[in-house]
């Protein structure tokens, strides 16, 4: 069956850097509001056999569902927010699931971000209901050194997003264990990237060209 034709999944699992452990994600939004040129969604229907083009969002009592049916199957390493699209597109998910979660998932809640949690949240204190909620991670995904090269790259739908992104990351910072990475394409000064995140206190890796799994 190809990867088109199989049911699409909100819950898929990967092994993790050193292929021993695996974590579980959650795709819940094939919404995002960049439009990166190197986006894995442009050219892909999904990951490791899992299809990630989803038919319609799921709520979060489906998400949980679909958690309860595999959670206990392993040691999952973590439990990561990440798929085809933006997770913060829909804050309100993430905050109705995390809290059953975390009373049934002792390690690491990971949200893998494009860092616009406040562009698309207005009005919303994103990073304190994100810690209430029970989140313990934050990977925001910066692949750029200046204003310039993100629009470029990373072409986004709002204006003035790359010091929105650089004080999300700082904020952050402040609560969560939070990293930044950033994928090896030639626009991106690494070593750049590398600094601002030490400034801004927060840790760096850098990622493969495989983009949106971080
Ligand atoms: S790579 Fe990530 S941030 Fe960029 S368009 Fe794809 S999902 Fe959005």
């Amino acid at each position: 069956m190809t990867l088109r034709k199989k049911k699409p999944s909100v819950v898929y699992w990967l092994p993790n850097a050193n292929a021993e452990e695996y974590n579980l994600y959650l795709n819940i939004t094939n919404q995002c509001s960049n439009n990166c040129y190197y986006c894995f969604r442009r050219y892909k229907n999904g990951v490791d056999g899992f299809n990630l083009k989803l038919h319609r969002e799921p709520s979060p009592k489906e998400v949980i569902q679909q958690l309860q049916k595999i959670l206990n199957r392993k040691n999952w390493n973590e439990i990561v927010f990440c798929g085809f699209g933006e997770p913060l597109e829909r804050l309100n998910c993430i905050l109705e699931a995390t809290p059953w979660i975390r009373k049934h998932f002792a390690n690491a809640i990971r949200i893998d971000t494009n860092g616009q949690g406040y562009l698309l949240n207005p009005g919303r204190e994103v990073i304190k209901e994100l810690t209430e909620a029970g989140v313990d991670k934050i990977s925001v995904s910066l692949n750029a050194h200046n204003e310039e090269t993100y629009i470029h790259v990373c072409k986004p739908n709002f204006k003035n997003t790359f010091e929105n992104v650089l004080k999300f990351i700082e904020d952050a910072g402040k609560e969560f264990n939070t990293e930044v990475t950033t994928v090896t394409i030639p626009e991106v000064d690494i070593p750049k990237v590398r600094e601002m995140a030490r400034k801004m206190g927060v840790t760096f890796r850098i990622r493969e060209y495989i983009p949106c799994f971080w």
